[in-house]
């Protein structure tokens, strides 16, 4: 726990002031939790450290390491507010802050799973730096979880499979997503766990000697065709992904061909398109499997070439990514952390996905490079003018602010809004121009008798509800509303 292995894991340039700072809060951490032991019966302060690791790993700036080294102080000791604003300012206060908050919430299935969405895309909507301290908590807390109570410890694990992975799988932050999912599994479901563990270790040595083969031929081929800085190597399944597939194919593990995937990345996506046509050119690629995940992102932001082909060794999925896309599947929010200079990719596509922001997200780190200036940018840009609300099931919709119940379930479906007679807000019946706040939770009240009328205009703030509001006054009103409508 020395703190030159944090200090290493930094991989830009810190200022005096910089290491005197993480050296200042990584001093308070220790000596504040001193008297504290974890269950492993090791010192506490291995946690919080364990967690700055962790934050330092995800290329996170320094407030958000320095958060981590102090995300326990407020919540397990005697420090107060006072003393962490007077020593490391109003910043590093709030992130504590924003996640003591968060704090300790209990798993009671779907409701409580709303309420904890709930406080995390507000928690979020804040500062998205509070969300990663938590999540980098997370994990090491179900890293550790051999020390826990049996009966804590599945509840823990599940919790953290339904929530913090899904969060992190919705920011795009892939890599954190599967060890939050891995180290939670055999603690969560450990019956379905033995099984699937079993059949990885009883088909992985041949996957994986199938995938040296093909590897072998396929750096040939790059070379001959002279395809520069081209990385070829192979990414072995999650077992709790190949869990979610077995699923899909009842457990028949012969209809799963990427246990192991050889995975190539290159520099541009014209390279990418390059190497999948050299790789149908040796192989006969598998009818339905070819996905362009470049041209068409999935809806996290994923980007990639994936193509299951049949070659003399056996059948195996190959991956094509530029080093972008790459780092992009792996840190997701966090890579925007990380960018160098000359590895910017300008050819990279940018992709469509179901929330906004993260769509603006992808365009922000064009112009940002600085951390810290990037994240002012993000909290300012992305969440100061949008709210995260949800449906009575959980979906999370994000709106502009002051956006009413109106805009609410025309973003849900347009035949949903125009069938809205009522709505309520956390159980609470609200006019239809109601304005919603962050958090809150909508139900949207049907009826058949009900239509958009031209008054609705002045309750819809998105461009989708006023069209499609537009539209339908214009088809089926009168002279009067036709004329309304046109405004
Ligand atoms: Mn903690």
């Amino acid at each position: 726990m020395e703190i030159d292995s944090l200090f290493t894991l930094i991989d830009y340039p810190l200022t005096v002031e910089e290491r005197d700072l993480i050296q200042r809060a990584y001093d308070f951490a220790k000596a504040r939790h001193e008297t504290q032991k974890r269950n492993s019966g090791e010192p506490y302060f291995v946690h919080v450290f364990a967690v700055a690791q962790n934050c330092a790993r995800l290329g996170m700036d320094i407030e958000t390491i320095v958060g981590g080294l102090l995300h326990d102080t407020l919540e397990d000791t005697d420090a107060t507010e006072e003393e962490i604003r007077e020593q490391f300012g109003e910043n590093i206060l709030f992130l504590v802050k924003g996640v003591t908050k968060l704090g300790k919430l209990k798993y009671r299935g779907q409701e409580r799973h709303v309420e904890s969405m709930r406080k995390f895309f507000v928690a979020m909507a804040e500062d998205l730096r509070v969300l990663i301290i938590k999540l980098a908590d997370r994990l090491h807390n179900v890293q550790t979880l051999e020390h826990v109570r049996p009966d804590k410890r599945m509840r823990i694990a599940v919790e953290t499979i339904a929530v913090h992975a899904a969060l992190a799988g919705r920011l795009g932050m892939g890599k954190l997503k599967g060890m939050l999912e891995d180290y939670s599994f055999p603690y969560a479901y450990p019956k379905e766990y033995a099984q699937v563990k079993a059949l990885f270790d009883q088909n992985m040595p041949e996957a994986q000697q199938i995938i040296q083969e093909v590897d072998g031929s396929m750096q040939k081929t790059l070379a001959e065709f002279s395809i520069k800085h081209a990385t070829v190597d192979s990414r072995v399944k999650h077992l709790f992904s190949l869990y979610r597939k077995l699923q899909k194919y009842q457990m028949d593990i012969d209809r799963v061909y990427d246990i192991v995937a050889l995975r190539v990345q290159v520099d541009t996506v014209a390279d990418c398109y390059q190497v999948l046509g050299l790789v149908h050119m040796l192989w006969k690629p598998i009818p339905g499997r070819i996905k362009d995940y470049i041209a068409l992102p999935k809806p996290n932001g994923y980007q990639s070439l994936h193509t299951t082909v049949v070659t003399e060794h056996g059948i195996v999925e190959i991956q094509i990514r530029t080093y972008t896309m790459n780092q992009e599947a792996e840190m997701g929010v966090a890579s925007h952390f990380l960018y160098k200079e000359n590895k910017f990719d300008k050819d990279s596509v940018p992709g469509n996905t179901s929330l906004e922001w993260l769509d603006e997200l992808r365009e922000l780190h064009t112009v940002v490079r600085n951390p810290s200036r990037f994240l002012e940018q993000l909290n300012h840009d992305l969440f100061k003018n949008r709210i995260f609300v949800f449906t009575p099931k959980g979906d999370v919709i994000d709106l502009p602010e002051d956006a009413s119940p109106v805009d609410f379930s025309y973003a849900i479906h347009s035949r949903i809004g125009e069938s809205t007679s009522s709505a309520r807000v956390n159980g609470k019946m609200v006019p239809l121009g109601a304005k919603l706040r962050n958090g809150d939770i909508v139900e949207i009240i049907t009826s058949k008798k009900a239509k958009p009328s031209s008054k609705w205009l002045d309750y819809a703030k998105t461009t989708l509800a006023r069209r499609k509001i537009r539209a339908y006054v214009a088809e089926h009103g009168g002279l009067l509303q036709k004329f309304l409508a046109k405004e």
